[in-house]
């Protein structure tokens, strides 16, 4: 039989797993001689069989915990549900992993009708008693039994409000006598039972509560935005309690090693007078700066910052430690390595590097890449985002953050520009490529349908724009240029919103924007990573502008242009349509000779910037329902431009439509069905490649044939692809090398892979399309099928996002393992919405792959990601 609860004298930091974070920590800390209230922890196996057990504690644990509780008072001297000398127990959970606020926690557990004048009588403290049982029961009734905490909270303040006070401490303790009366009250009319009044009792279903709340909604939330796995469970810790609430000699507080906002040297902190714990929390009363602690008690204050020094020396990293001073006595809570934003993530790591703290890889792991999302792009201003209230919430598709006027159509948004508004939002239900000119002179992007690889999400991502994608919480009318936010609030064409790409938040108001500013920290962690990592980063850009901005966050080639993205401006896209839906060879590659010369300029433009870098140039891969126009206007403007009749055309673009477009005529499907457009791209690469040559810079061009489930599919191609280059080349008198590969993206490629291996110099894992047909799960309609699977803990995280190790990622082993056998040496690749996230970046590192690419912003987040791989492989091999 396990053991399953463990005394803190038991344990050390090493036993997070089992222990959770804070219970490991406390055992720690009374290892160290601090002074830690003691207490005992039931361990996380407790929860997981809690849960396997269908939601039960064990007779045996519950032995267990009774047994400990038993030594607890024998240690302490003081007794459960005693009249004279009580215990008093706090009851909180901790994870392995720091889930801040996410589960629950119950304070003044051991407290009941007979034991709160015991406790009376022994403190000489009336006050102080009524008080803490009146947070018991109110602890215990919202978090144990379920009765809203806000009906507690109503009668506090209707107690408050008949005497005209403000702070609860002037409650005087007949005013809380009346209160616990009026809460049982309460607890009565909601339970249907009396408030329990056996200690023991009380503690197992406190304990059973706890191990609940792992599934709350919000710890749900948290652990897939921090990819913590569900089977991981809490641990509980059932600790002494120290009361902060006996008078102006007490209070409780929490403070930082350093400071977390900016990373500064200096402790930082808040400190609430005569108060428990929740109080800070709830915002009831305003905590004082910490140094307040040094004027009230300054013994107990220099003693905190011995400990937190003594605490920052011990675990190396920054510490968040909670304490509670009793009758001028200082008790230490807590301690973990804190939170910070991803500003003073990059100071601590570079100052603790320069303090000779930390080497230069153990700084690296400190710093989480998914911070450096919000340094490198504009953010709202902290302290208003704090006051916002949110009037709907959608995917964060592309982080930032944005400000401005709505706008519901793309020219309206061109033309309010054009006007000289610079502040815009574009809202959409969904974008497609008409809205490339809207979205460019955008702030920022939102669409009520369409998921995280969606055609905004993708572009936006690119453009380095904020965006929210599938927000269904407000109902977008684009023909009224208006849409209603859940709470019945009409927002207007010309009205102000805010939108938060990195929470996924939207503001109905005007909110105050700070500008990315990158610092020399930013760079010293960079040099750190580039020193570190194996795995090379490329960025998808398709257009020089993009390109440019990918060299400047250090990407070392491009590994998607997306040739069909280059025809998005209106001044183009027209040729594109045409040669979508021209009839004849002669009338596409009519289309085509204009295509041409815009995309030789355009591979011009990256080869020239990337100099000498690997440019992946994708042959066209056009879903047609992105392309085919769709409003009259355009449809009568195309008819014109290609002199044909108007019914014609519509005729024409009823018999392009398709069910499933996504899994129909695009990638190499295309240059199989019309071997012209293959032959003309090709044309203009190569052409491209040989112009730039001859102006003395470098060019490795490598053809990338898209949608590829048979190597049939891609000989094909190939042959057409290589015949044209070699002929140019030839023609040209000059020598040039280029490579020719394909994507990976249908499970079939994955499968066949050694065979198509043969014929392809590379490898690229277009994740998005294999994601979305190993689930058989529209990357576009994704969003809410996935909110739905969430809420019913179906899943834990976005596999449109992050690599599914168990499916999509198994394939993925199987694919590079299949190629190497027949090709050692071929290149492999990502170029995926996944290679710009941390853990994907990392399943890439562990699969062998030579490089991932994302888009422009991410390239420092994949290439610090890259590096902690590096690192953490090296840990697990030494
Ligand atoms: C992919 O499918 O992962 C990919 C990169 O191609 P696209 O997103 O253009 O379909
Ligand atoms: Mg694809």
């Amino acid at each position: 039989m396990g053991k399953y609860v463990y005394l803190f004298h038991e344990g050390n930091a090493s036993k997070k797993d089992l222990l959770g974070g804070k219970g490991a920590n406390l055992a720690e800390m009374t290892g160290l001689g601090l002074p830690v209230p003691r207490g005992f922890t039931v361990t996380t196996e407790a929860c997981t069989r809690y849960y396997n057990d269908g939601r039960a504690i064990g007779v045996d644990i519950e032995g267990e915990i009774l047994k400990m509780l038993r030594t607890l008072e024998n240690n302490i001297g003081k007794k459960f549900g005693d009249l004279d000398n009580p215990l008093l127990v706090s009851v909180r959970s901790g994870s392995r992993a720091s889930m801040p606020g996410m589960m629950d926690t119950i304070l003044n557990l051991g407290l009941n009708d007979e034991v709160v004048v015991g406790l009376a009588k022994l403190t000489s403290n009336e006050r102080f008693a009524y008080d803490s049982y009146r947070r018991f029961i109110q602890m215990f009734g919202d978090v144990v039994m379920d009765v809203k905490k806000e009906k507690f909270e109503e009668i506090l303040s209707e107690a408050k409000k008949s005497k005209n006070l403000k702070s609860d401490t002037e409650l005087t303790a007949e005013d809380l006598k009346a209160i616990v009366v009026k809460y049982k009250e309460l607890f009565l009319r909601e339970k249907g039972s009396e408030f329990p009044q056996k200690p023991k009792e009380q503690l197992i279903m406190a304990i059973k509560a706890v191990f609940r709340s792992w599934e709350n909604d919000r710890a749900v939330v948290y652990r897939r935005l921090n990819d913590i796995p569900a089977d991981w469970g809490t641990a509980v810790n059932v600790q002494e309690m120290v009361y902060g609430n006996m008078g102006d000699d007490c209070g409780t507080g929490v403070a930082f090693t350093r400071n977390p906002n900016t990373g500064e040297k200096k402790i930082y902190g808040e400190f609430l007078l005569n108060a428990q714990g929740e109080d800070v929390v709830a915002g009831i009363r305003t905590p004082q700066p910490l140094e307040h602690l040094e004027k009230v008690n300054p013994v107990a204050y220099r003693e905190l910052l011995n400990i937190a020094e003594t605490l920052e020396k011990h675990y190396r990293d920054m510490q968040d430690m909670e304490f509670t001073v009793e009758r001028g006595k200082l008790f230490m809570l807590q301690t973990r390595n804190g939170k910070r934003t991803g500003v003073a993530a990059l100071k601590i790591a570079v100052d603790l590097v320069n303090e000779e703290v930390l080497s230069e890889e153990e700084a690296l792991m400190k710093v989480d890449p998914k911070q450096l999302d919000a340094l490198l792009h504009p953010n709202f201003d902290p302290v208003t985002l704090k006051a916002a209230t949110p009037i709907g919430k959608g995917l964060p598709a592309s982080p930032g953050a944005a400000t401005g006027k709505i706008y519901f159509d793309a020219k309206d948004a061109v033309d309010a520009f054009n006007a000289g508004e610079k502040q815009i939002i574009l809202i959409r239900a969904e974008t497609s490529p008409e809205d490339i000119e809207g979205m460019n002179v955008a702030e920022g992007i939102l669409t009520s349908r369409g998921g995280m690889t969606s055609h905004a999400a993708v572009v936006a991502r690119g453009m380095g724009k904020c965006c929210i994608a599938g927000c269904d919480d407000l109902a977008i009318n684009e023909k009224d240029k208006c849409f209603v936010a859940e709470d019945g609030t009409k927002y207007c064409e010309g009205d102000w919103i805010s939108i938060n790409g990195t929470s996924g938040f939207v503001y109905g108001e005007k909110l105050p924007t700070i500008e990315a500013d990158m610092s020399e920290e930013f760079d010293t962690v960079m040099f750190w990573a580039d020193k570190f990592r194996t795995l090379k980063v490329r960025t998808n850009a398709d257009t020089p502008k993009d390109a440019a901005a990918a060299i400047k966050f250090g990407a070392e080639g491009i590994g998607l242009c997306r040739t069909e993205h280059m025809f998005f401006e209106e001044d183009r896209i027209a040729a594109m349509r045409e040669m979508i839906i021209s009839n004849t060879e002669e009338q596409r590659r009519r289309a085509l000779e204009k295509i041409l010369p815009m995309q030789k300029a355009d591979f011009e433009g990256i080869f020239r910037v990337m100099k000498g870098r690997p440019v992946t140039i994708r042959l066209l891969d056009p879903p047609l329902h992105e392309f085919l126009p769709q409003k009259d206007s355009d449809i009568k403007a195309l008819a014109e431009d290609m002199g044909i009749g108007h019914d014609d055309l519509v005729g024409i673009v009823a018999q392009l439509h398709e069910t499933n477009p996504m899994l129909g005529n695009r990638g190499c499907r295309l240059a199989i069905m019309y071997p012209e457009i293959a032959e003309v791209q090709t044309r203009a690469i190569i052409e491209a490649a040989i112009n730039v040559t001859k102006e003395g810079v470098s060019v490795s061009p490598e053809i990338m044939i898209p949608l590829v489930c048979d190597n049939r599919e891609l000989l094909y191609v190939k042959n057409i692809v290589v015949e044209t280059a070699d002929r140019l080349i030839r023609e040209a008198g000059t020598k040039l090398d280029y490579l020719v590969g394909t994507m990976i993206e249908i499970p079939r490629a994955c499968l066949t892979a050694d065979i198509i291996a043969k014929d392809a110099d590379f490898f690229s894992f277009g994740t998005n399309d294999l994601t979305q047909m190993t689930y058989g799960l529209s990357r576009d309609d994704a969003g809410r099928i996935l909110d739905t699977y969430f809420d019913k803990k179906i899943f834990e995280y976005d596999p449109t996002t992050k690599i599914d190790p168990q499916g999509v990622g198994r394939l993925m082993k199987m694919a590079v393992e299949l190629a190497r056998c027949v090709k050692k040496d071929i290149k492999l690749g990502i170029c995926g919405e996944h290679g710009g996230d941390p853990s994907s970046v990392e399943f890439c590192h562990n699969i062998g792959m030579e490089y991932v690419s994302c888009s422009p912003y991410r390239v420092p987040i994949a290439k610090l990601a890259a590096a902690q791989a590096m690192v953490n492989t090296f840990v697990q091999t030494c």
